[in-house]
């Protein structure tokens, strides 16, 4: 088990993988299902008994980052596309030396790599980037050109689906910064779950913040944004299959515009 607290960035595999990855245990995947199950129960609990300020929804999203560092240790991966700052910036305050995966699709905007690397340079984490099996080359070669106009759900597939299954299977439990106030199809998310289709345990510490929680926590603490913010980018994504939103508009209106797609299936 890789025990480093360096920051870098690293394309390789990462080493000393758990024996017991999820799904090659039957026993061991019931008991993490349980732990799962408990810990969901018990900060909905917490959640349901705080008050309803941005302290307290701050003070949570990190007692469920530090209940997962000091529970899962080096099992712990957070998941993050960065655009999703605040989640990569709290979590290297409570359980530093975490990995951060980054599926690098090939189609990123060139601010989003430049926010990758500067939060490896300058935050206690250690950033994993992920490749898609095919190059863009490789993908036009097999598939046609563009296929992100043709069938997006193909594209999402091989370019983020396929790499957050191969980059996350090392590792007991993951976490997003997925937001119920992101879209419709968030309102129900947990802070910790189980996701039945990995077979790991789920965090969604930020699950309740609101934008402008957001926009305070980055604000107080000096959070390294993606410079696509200044631009209007409201919900940031690969550069073909995003635009900006304009003021007052809903955030995901900018992904997918035209499209009845609203999800890229990483968390479907
Ligand atoms: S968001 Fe667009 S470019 Fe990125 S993987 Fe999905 S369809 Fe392809």
């Amino acid at each position: 088990m890789s025990s480093t607290t360096s920051t870098s960035t690293s394309t390789a595999p990462r080493v000393g993988v758990a024996d017991h990855v999820a799904g090659h245990d039957p026993a061991a995947d019931d008991a993490l299902r349980a732990l799962a199950l408990e810990a969901e129960a018990r900060f909905a609990a917490l959640e349901a008994d705080a008050p309803d300020t941005y302290e307290a929804r701050v003070d949570l999203a990190a007692r469920a980052l530090r209940w997962a560092h000091g529970t899962f240790g080096d099992d712990l991966v957070v998941a993050s596309s960065m655009g999703d700052e605040v989640l990569v910036h709290l979590a290297s305050q409570t359980a530093p030396g975490v990995d951060v995966l980054f599926l690098d699709t090939g189609y990123h905007f060139a601010e989003t790599l430049g926010t990758r690397d500067a939060v490896a340079a300058t935050l206690p984490v250690t950033v994993r980037t992920v490749l898609p099996l095919l190059t863009v080359a490789q993908q036009d070669a097999q598939h046609g050109p563009r296929l992100h106009d043709r069938d997006p759900d193909a594209c999402c597939a091989i370019r983020k689906v396929e790499p957050l299954q191969r980059g996350l299977a090392p590792y007991r439990a993951w976490v997003t910064g997925m937001r119920r106030a992101d879209a419709p199809t968030r309102t129900d998310i947990t802070l910790v779950g189980w996701d039945a289709r990995r077979g790991k345990v789920k965090l969604n510490p930020v699950a309740a913040w609101t934008d402008d929680d957001v926009q305070r926590f980055a604000a107080e603490n000096g959070v390294l944004m993606n410079l696509l913010r200044d631009a209007g980018y409201a919900s940031i994504g690969c550069e073909p299959c995003t635009r900006p939103v304009a003021p007052g508009e809903d955030a995901r209106a900018g992904r997918w515009a035209g499209r009845a797609k609203t999800e890229c299936g990483l968390h479907t």
